[in-house]
C-alpha cells in the first residue's frame, strides 16, 4: 500500500512538474510575444520629404559656383558671409545646423557620393508624382506614373497600407503641393491629407487650425500650386497635437521652387529654414511622452537636380544628368548610430516603404520592383 501510494505521489509530482514548466514555458512565451506586440504598436514613424534638394547642398553646404553668381543671387556678400566657409564640413553645418550637429550623432546619413555612398531613385521619370510614388509604395511605376497631373494614384501606399491595418485615425499626410491628395489617394485610402491651399476640415477645428484657416489666404504665396512650407509645418503641429497619429507623412516643397526660380538665395534659406521646421519637430517629439523614444524620422527627397551645365541646378528630369541622384537621412527609436556612411554603398528610393513596413510589422510586397528594407540596426 505504501509502495503503491508511493509511486502514485511520484506520478502525480511528475505531471504536476511536468504541467508546471509548461506553464512556465507558456507564460514566457506570450510575455515575449506580448512584449513583441507591445513593441511594435509602439512604433511612431516621421516620414519628411524636401522637394528636390540635392545631395551636394545636403553634404557640402553652398555651391561655390552659384552662391556668387549675380545670375541666382542679389545680395551675393551678404549670402557669401552667411553661407561660405572654407571646408565643405562647416558650410554643410551652417546651411542645416540640425542634420550635421545633431542627426548625424543620433542615426545614420546616406548619399554623399563623394565617398562612394550612393542613393538613386529606380524610377526613370526624375521628377515629382514618380518620385513620391516610389518613396511611398517602394516601387518605380512608370506605366502609370508619367506626368505630374492630379491623377488618382492607383498604387496603395504605405500610409494606406498602415490604415487598412491600425484605422485610418492613426495615419496622416500633410504636403506644400497641391498634388499629394492625388498621390496619397485620399478618397480610396481615406488617410487624411492636407496639402496646397487647402484650409483644415478637421472639425472641430482648434484655435490654431481657425487661425491658420485665415492667414493662409492673407499670405500669399509665390506660387500657384505649392504653399508656403511654414503653413504645411504648422497645420501637421496642430494635427498631431490634436489626434497623435502614430505615422505622419510631411513633404516640404519651397526647395523646388526656388531653384526653378532660378533663386539659389531664397533655395539656401528655405533649405536652412526646413532644416530648423524639422529640429522644430524632433524637439516636440522629444518633450511628448507618447512619441519620445518611440519614434523613427525618416527623411529624403523626391529627386535631385542638375549640376552641369551650370543653369542646370534648377531643374531635373530624364534630360539633366544626375538628377536621379538622392539621399536618406534617418534617426530615432531602432536606428543604430553610424553617422554619415562614408563607405562604397547603393541604395534605392524605393527601400524607403519596405523599411517602414518592415518597422510597423506590415506584410512586405514581394513583386519584383519593391526594394528591401534598409538594415538599419
Ligand atoms: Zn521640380
Amino acid at each position: 500500500m505504501y509502495f503503491k501510494n508511493f509511486k502514485l505521489v511520484k506520478k502525480t509530482l511528475l505531471i504536476f512538474y511536468f504541467s508546471k514548466s509548461v506553464l512556465v514555458y507558456s507564460l514566457l512565451f506570450l510575455t515575449l510575444n506580448c512584449f513583441s506586440q507591445d513593441k511594435l504598436s509602439d512604433q511612431k514613424v516621421f516620414l519628411i520629404t524636401l522637394d528636390g534638394l540635392r545631395w551636394q547642398e545636403l553634404f557640402t553646404g553652398a555651391d561655390s559656383l552659384l552662391l556668387q553668381n549675380d545670375q541666382y543671387v542679389k545680395h551675393p556678400k551678404k549670402l557669401y558671409n552667411a553661407y561660405w566657409r572654407e571646408s565643405s564640413e562647416d558650410r554643410r553645418s551652417i546651411l542645416m545646423p540640425f542634420v550635421w550637429k545633431k542627426c548625424v550623432k543620433m542615426g545614420q546619413i546616406y548619399g554623399n557620393r563623394k565617398f562612394g555612398s550612393k542613393v538613386n531613385l529606380t524610377n526613370s521619370m526624375w521628377f515629382s508624382y514618380p518620385g513620391y510614388n516610389e518613396i511611398l509604395t517602394g516601387k518605380a511605376d512608370d506605366k502609370n506614373i508619367y506626368s505630374n497631373a492630379k491623377t488618382p494614384n492607383p498604387n496603395e501606399t504605405v500610409l494606406e497600407q498602415f490604415a487598412k491595418k491600425n484605422g485610418s485615425g492613426r495615419v496622416a499626410a500633410f504636403g506644400s503641393w497641391d498634388v499629394f491628395n492625388s498621390i496619397v489617394n485620399q478618397k480610396r485610402s481615406g488617410v487624411y491629407t492636407n496639402c496646397g491651399f487647402e484650409t483644415s476640415s478637421d472639425f472641430p477645428l482648434s484655435l490654431e487650425e481657425k487661425l491658420l484657416n485665415e492667414i493662409q489666404q492673407q499670405i500669399p504665396s509665390p506660387w500657384d500650386s505649392v504653399r508656403l512650407d511654414g503653413f504645411t509645418h504648422q497645420y501637421a503641429k496642430a494635427y498631431l497635437k490634436k489626434h497623435q497619429p502614430d505615422f505622419i507623412f510631411i513633404s516640404y516643397g519651397e526647395t523646388d521652387d526656388f531653384a526653378h526660380n532660378g533663386d539659389y538665395e531664397s533655395y539656401l534659406r528655405s533649405t536652412k529654414n526646413t532644416d530648423a521646421l524639422i529640429a522644430d519637430l524632433w524637439n516636440y517629439i522629444e518633450n511628448n511622452a507618447y512619441y519620445s523614444g518611440k519614434t523613427t524620422f525618416i527623411i529624403t527627397t523626391d529627386h535631385g537636380r542638375g549640376t552641369t551645365p551650370i543653369d542646370s541646378w534648377r531643374s531635373h528630369g530624364t534630360k539633366i544628368k544626375g538628377s536621379d541622384q538622392t539621399w536618406i537621412i534617418t534617426f530615432g527609436n531602432g536606428i543604430l548610430v553610424k553617422g554619415e556612411l562614408k563607405i562604397e554603398n547603393q541604395l534605392y528610393t524605393n527601400q524607403i516603404a519596405p523599411t517602414i513596413r518592415k518597422l510597423f510589422g506590415l506584410d512586405q510586397k514581394e513583386e519584383n520592383g519593391y526594394g528591401r528594407p534598409l538594415s538599419l540596426n
